[in-house]
């Protein structure tokens, strides 16, 4: 036992961590973008760190861990403390063997590490809660309805520099991977251009490039390389346009609902390989595709159950022999059902015997996606990147935008408050990432250059 660290930790109470959380602008880092203070009000009895990271082109949640190890369990003790939990849990894979010496030995009594096996979708929190501790997630309930808090790796760290240094979120770790010259993982300011990025990782390989934030499962297109990089960007994985990754992305809602309806055969992989379904969830994307094909199929608990879909694309890139997206037909039933407030309420059903054989290994997942040219190892870099120009978002999380509290012209000092929410309302403060001007401020953002 790691008596140092447990001694440490208890120097804040609850309430400061969660207040030091929210004045750094903690959200999670996973992607949702949810504050990561709200996440803290909660108390439970597990604090769980979703470190599967599988994904296959992402490299920086195992990376950061090996080199970062005393950091996150220290910020995973604070969790504790502000939810009152009484375990710790680092959910991560074997093949992160640095990582896992780099932790063992920091771990107190009331940490331990939980291995995953390497299939995908181990990184789905509700996966990875039913993996690490065998309870399940009813359809539509959040983790702390079985008693556990969840944040990814990168959110943890970010939770120990706000405690420990009161210091913002101001940079971002992210993977450049896919047909780039220097595929790697490199910590940016927020707000930098990932067209600065794509520099840094050498330019593309290829003439017609597209680019996918993210991994090639759940990562959205990218249009414009002028986006910036924000608190939740998970990564940059460039592939030829012709790749079936980035035409499946480009496809329009009409096309996908026009190839549901010609060629699906209900053959109903798309349900046996759902992760969801196969841990009692009610959805059945095959009864979901058939219900928009033929509406008279349609009651509306089917429709509703869409909602519990998690976007993993298991159902459009591995299991449907025919091209159709189920998960882009949920995706649009999501959209209108949320526009007219529904909510699901359904059972959560036995789990299938099968679930734990029936999820993605990932080595296979890389092969079915196309991707063994463009897999790389994408190694951390340790240099101080840093840029002349950035485009703040001021909404990089869920709930309100940011109000800005800088004026045009108005010069700041990196790790300043430039916008925050309303008292009381969700949402975090943004920070400036660099030291410079206010060069101008929008509805969506603010930009700050070096000067
Ligand atoms: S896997 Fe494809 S063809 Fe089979 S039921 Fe699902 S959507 Fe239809
Ligand atoms: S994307 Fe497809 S496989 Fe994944 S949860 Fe949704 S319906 Fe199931």
């Amino acid at each position: 036992m790691n008596t140092a660290m447990t001694a440490e930790h208890v120097l804040y109470d609850a309430q400061t961590i969660r207040d030091r959380v929210r004045a750094a602008g903690v959200v999670g880092a996973g992607g949702a973008g949810f504050p990561a203070h709200v996440k803290l009000q909660a108390q439970v009895d597990t604090f769980l760190v979703n470190a599967a990271e599988c994904e296959p082109m992402l490299k920086v949640d195992q990376q950061l861990m090996a080199v970062q190890a005393a950091r996150l369990v220290r910020g995973v003790q604070y969790a504790m403390t502000a939810t009152g939990a009484n375990a710790g849990i680092i959910a991560l894979k074997e093949k992160y063997q640095k990582a896992i010496n780099a932790l063992t030995p920091l771990l107190p009594a009331n940490i331990r590490l939980h291995i995953l096996p390497d299939v995908y979708p181990a990184g789905d929190e509700v996966l990875t809660i039913w993996m690490a501790t065998g309870r399940r997630v009813p359809p539509a309930a959040l983790p702390v309805s079985v008693g556990v808090v969840v944040n990814n790796v990168q959110t943890v760290l970010n939770i120990a520099r706000a405690v420990e240094q009161q210091y913002p979120v101001t940079r971002r770790t992210l993977t450049v991977n896919g047909a780039v010259a220097r595929p790697l993982t490199l910590s940016v300011p927020i707000g930098m251009s990932l067209r600065e990025v794509l520099t840094l990782a050498g330019g593309a390989t290829v003439d017609d490039p597209g680019f996918i934030n993210g991994g090639p499962m759940m990562g959205g297109l990218i249009t414009s390389l002028d986006t910036p990089v924000s608190k939740t960007t998970g990564g940059l994985l460039v592939l030829p346009k012709s790749h079936a990754l980035i035409q499946r992305r480009m496809q329009d809602e009409r096309t996908v609902l026009s190839v549901a309806k010609t060629v699906c055969e209900q053959c109903r992989l798309c349900t046996d390989l759902c992760p969801r379904h196969l841990i009692g969830h009610e959805l059945s994307p095959h009864l979901l595709v058939r219900a928009v094909n033929y509406q008279q199929a349609a009651t509306p608990q089917l429709l509703l159950t869409a909602l519990t879909c998690s976007e993993c694309n298991v159902c459009e890139s591995v299991a449907c022999p025919v091209g159709i997206s189920p998960m882009r037909i949920n995706r649009m039933l999501k959209r209108e059902l949320r526009a007219l407030n529904h909510r699901y309420e359904g059972p959560l059903n036995p789990e299938d015997e099968m679930a734990k054989y029936r999820l993605i290994p990932v080595k296979r997942l890389i092969t079915k996606l196309g991707l063994s040219d463009w897999y790389h190892d994408a190694p951390l870099s340790e240099a101080d990147y840093t840029t002349d120009e950035t485009t703040l978002l001021l909404r990089q999380h869920i709930g309100a935008s940011a109000i800005p509290c800088v004026q045009k012209g108005e010069r700041v000092v990196r790790g300043q408050c430039v916008a925050d929410v309303p008292e009381g309302a969700l949402g975090a403060p943004v920070h400036a990432s660099i030291d410079g001007l206010v060069s101008e401020i929008t509805g969506q953002s603010i930009t700050v250059i070096r000067g």
